[in-house]
C-alpha cells in the first residue's frame, strides 16, 4: 500500500488530462444509474482497501471543521469551543476552520483516529465516492485521486464501466 501511496501524485498527474475529459463528459451527460454505480464501486473498493494501512488523507490534508464539528469535538474534550479553536485550528484563506498543521494532531502512530466517534463530517465522508450526484464534485475528486488510493482506483473503474 505504501508504494502506491508514494506513487500516487505521479500516477494522478499522468491521468489528469484523461480524468478531466472524462468528468467534463460525465457532468454533461451523467448516466441514469450513476448513484447506484457509485455506491457499488465505493463498497467494492473499501472491501479491498484498509484505511488503517493508509491514513494518507489524515497525514496530508485534514478536514474543514464546521461549527457543528467544533461544538461536538470540544464537548468531547470538555473544552470551551474558543479554547478548542485556539488550541487546534486556524482560519484558512476561505475563512474556514482547518487544522493548524498536518499530519492531523488526532491521528495516532497506529493510524487510529483518537476522536473517531466525533470526528469532523468531512472525515467521515471522505473521499465522498458514495455521495449522490457524484458528477457535481468532479473537481474535488480530480484532486482527491492524488491523495487517496481508493479514490484513484474508483475513478479508474468508473472510466472502464461508464461509456460516455
Ligand atoms: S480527525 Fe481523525 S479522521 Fe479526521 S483527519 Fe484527523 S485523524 Fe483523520
Ligand atoms: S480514505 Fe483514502 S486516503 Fe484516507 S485512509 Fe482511506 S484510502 Fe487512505
Amino acid at each position: 500500500m505504501q508504494d502506491q501511496i508514494n506513487n500516487l501524485p505521479k500516477l494522478a498527474k499522468d491521468k489528469h488530462k484523461e480524468n478531466k475529459t472524462f468528468f467534463t463528459k460525465l457532468k454533461k451527460k451523467p448516466p441514469k444509474q450513476l448513484d447506484y454505480l457509485m455506491q457499488e464501486l465505493h463498497e467494492e473498493e473499501f472491501e479491498r482497501t484498509d484505511c488503517l494501512k493508509c491514513a494518507n488523507c489524515c497525514k496530508t490534508t485534514g478536514p474543514l471543521f464546521t461549527p457543528k464539528d467544533i461544538q461536538r469535538i470540544s464537548k468531547f474534550f470538555k473544552m470551551k469551543e474558543q479554547q478548542f479553536i485556539e488550541t487546534y485550528l486556524r482560519l484558512d484563506d476561505e475563512n474556514d476552520y482547518v487544522l493548524q498543521s498536518v499530519p492531523c494532531t488526532f491521528l495516532g502512530a497506529d493510524n487510529y483516529c483518537s476522536i473517531y466517534d466525533v470526528r469532523p463530517k468531512a472525515c467521515s465522508e471522505f473521499p465522498h465516492t458514495d455521495r449522490k450526484k457524484f458528477q457535481q464534485i468532479s473537481n474535488l475528486t480530480i484532486k482527491n485521486v492524488a491523495i487517496c488510493p481508493a479514490a484513484y482506483n474508483i475513478v479508474e473503474e468508473m472510466k472502464k464501466r461508464i461509456q460516455l
